[in-house]
C-alpha cells in the first residue's frame, strides 16, 4: 500500500523508510516536496501525529493523489524537568536553535543534576490513516538518561545527549541498526504492523 509520510525531518524518515522495508506498507516520497504548514497546537504526541496526518492526507486530496498516509510525532521527556521537553521538543529554547546550541541548552539546564537523577524518555506516536478506515495511532518508548556531555556523532536531535544503559552508549554512538533495533520509533512501528495485521 502506497503510504505518505508526513514529515520534514530527514532522520525520522530515513528511519521510518527502514522500519517498513519489508513491510505491506511501501513508503513514498512525493515527487514534489508537500510543505505541511500546520501547528502542532495538541498536548499530546498522539494527537499531533493526527494532525499531521490529516494535513497530509488534505494536501494529497487536493493533489488527487489516493494513498495512506503516516505520520510521527515524538520528543524527549526529563524526568528532572517534569517531563520537558516533551511535545516542545522541536523548539525547546527557541524555534531558531540549531541542534548543537537546542542540545547544549538541555545540558546546561540539567547542569549540577547527578547522573542517576537525569533520567528520560523518547516518545513516539505514529497515526496511520487510509481514507475510509478509522485511524490508527500507536506509541512507542524507550529509557535512558541523560549524559553530562554530547557522545557520539550519528543520528539527529537529542541523540547524542540520550545514554541508552543497555549498551553503555548514546543513541548517536550506535549504529543505525543498533538504534533502530530498541528506539520508541522502532516500538511504535512494531506495535502499528500489530495493528495492522490484526485488522487486515
Ligand atoms: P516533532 O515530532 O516534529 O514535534 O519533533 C520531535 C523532536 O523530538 C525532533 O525534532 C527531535 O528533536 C526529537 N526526536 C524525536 N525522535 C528522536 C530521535 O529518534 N532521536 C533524537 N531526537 C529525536
Amino acid at each position: 500500500m502506497k503510504t505518505y509520510v508526513a514529515t520534514g525531518n530527514p532522520g525520522k524518515l530515513r528511519e521510518l523508510k527502514t522500519f517498513f522495508a519489508k513491510s505491506a506498507l511501501q513508503i513514498v516520497t512525493p515527487r514534489k516536496r508537500i510543505e505541511l504548514d500546520v501547528i502542532e497546537s495538541a498536548p499530546t504526541y498522539e494527537g499531533n501525529a493526527l494532525i499531521k496526518a490529516h494535513a497530509m492526507a488534505a494536501a494529497l486530496r487536493e493533489r488527487r493523489v489516493s494513498a495512506a498516509v503516516l505520520a510521527d510525532d515524538s520528543g524527549l521527556e526529563v524526568e528532572a524537568l517534569a517531563g520537558r521537553p516533551g511535545v516542545h521538543s522541536a523548539r525547546y529554547g527557541g524555534p531558531d536553535l540549531d541542534w548543537p546550541t537546542r542540545r547544549a541548552a538541555l545540558l546546561e539546564e540539567l547542569r549540577g543534576i547527578p547522573p542517576y537523577r537525569r533520567k528520560a524518555r523518547f516518545v513516539c506516536a505514529l497515526a496511520f490513516l487510509e481514507t475510509e478506515r478509522e485511524p490508527i495511532v500507536v506509541r512507542g518508548e524507550v529509557d535512558g538518561y541523560i549524559l553530562e556531555s554530547e557522545r557520539g556523532t550519528g543520528g539527529f536531535g537529542y541523540d547524542a545527549v540520550f545514554l541508552y544503559p543497555p549498551l553503555g552508549r548514546s543513541f548517536a554512538a550506535l549504529s543505525e541498526k543498533e538504534k533502530n533495533a530498541v528506539s520508541h520509533r522502532h516500538n511504535a512501528t512494531e506495535a502499528l504492523l500489530a495493528m495492522l495485521h490484526e485488522r487486515g
